[in-house]
């Protein structure tokens, strides 16, 4: 089962701007084809049908701990495409009295992902960056572990290749932000199945990587998650669980030559993790809805009687 917190994995600054043509290039990262979506969707399913739990114990850690990750991703990813559509932090929300006779969204007519706004209110969904759905073709499980690993393998590297490709057309610091973190922990799980294959095979696939031959350090927002040492760590992300994995993540095997030295590490848990940014109230696009004084007087009156 899962356990939920209310924060994010990391940090996020927030936008410069209001840049819906950037959420929708972000939403690759999210609903492509090497998407979080993906990543998730296949150590999840995975994981629940993986034989010989209990012999193999420390590769099935190693898939239903980052499982856990991988949905934490998709939310990070899903927050930075609303954060984008949403614009700079603001507290307070627009009261802008809900007329819409002026057409206030002429503009959003022309943007790349108009369903984004027009059907999901600037939230985030599991399309690629031209909206085409995510779907189950994305998923492989086998059954066979080593093919899985193989397939887990690939996509972390093809997922590098297009975080590298959306970070290129970014410049706004939240997708920058996103790119950079997910660049570092998507290294961290090629290399992690690279060692489960050599384990089970006694290939050092690792001496692939990384692929696409780029080192993290080429890339500024990767620099402070490199330097507390977040290339060298796998989380648990359970109380008690999964730490079998450091039979494979650990027992003397190192960071990768490009990458600031040391030797890999389980952390128990999970990061420390960073905020939820608020999302504006809009009157005018009925989100939450117009007029929404009525709803927070009641969501307070509800809030106080909880505590
Ligand atoms: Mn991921
Ligand atoms: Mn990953």
């Amino acid at each position: 089962m899962f356990l939920r917190v209310d924060k994010l994995q990391v940090d996020l600054p927030a936008p410069k701007m209001q840049d819906a043509n950037a959420a929708a290039a972000l939403q690759e990262l999210l609903g492509g084809k090497y998407g979080e979506m993906s990543t998730l969707g296949n150590y999840m399913f995975q994981s629940f049908n993986f034989r010989s739990k209990d012999k193999l114990r420390p590769f099935y850690s190693l898939v239903a701990s980052i499982t856990a990750e991988e949905l934490g991703h998709v939310e990070l990813v899903s927050n930075a495409v609303a954060m984008l559509n949403n614009g700079p932090d603001d507290d307070g929300d627009e009261e802008d009295g809900g007329d819409i006779s002026g057409a206030p969204y002429e503009d959003m007519k022309d943007i790349r992902l108009a369903a984004a706004f027009l059907s999901n209110g600037g939230g985030a969904t599991p399309v690629n960056s031209n909206g085409a759905s995510w779907n189950n073709d994305f998923i492989t499980t086998t059954g066979n572990v080593v093919v899985d690993l193989l397939h887990n393998f690939h996509l972390e590297c093809g997922a590098r290749l297009h975080k590298l490709r959306v970070y290129s057309t970014l410049s706004d610091p939240t997708g920058r932000e996103v790119c950079g973190y997910l660049l570092v922990r998507g290294s961290v799980h090629a290399h992690a199945y690279a060692l489960a294959l050599k384990k089970i095979t006694g290939v050092d696939i690792e001496k692939m990587l990384p692929t696409p031959n780029i080192n993290l350090d080429q890339i500024p927002e990767c620099q402070k998650y490199l330097d507390e040492g977040s290339h060298r760590r796998l989380y648990t992300f359970s109380p008690n669980d999964y730490k079998e994995m450091s039979g494979i993540w650990g027992n003397g095997e190192t960071a990768l030559p490009g990458d600031p030295k040391g030797e890999l590490e389980v952390v128990d848990g999970m990061p420390d993790g960073g905020k939820i940014h608020q999302l504006t109230g809009i009157p005018s696009a009925f989100t939450p809805d117009y007029a929404p004084e009525e709803m927070m007087e009641i969501a307070t009156k509800l809030y106080k009687k909880s505590r």
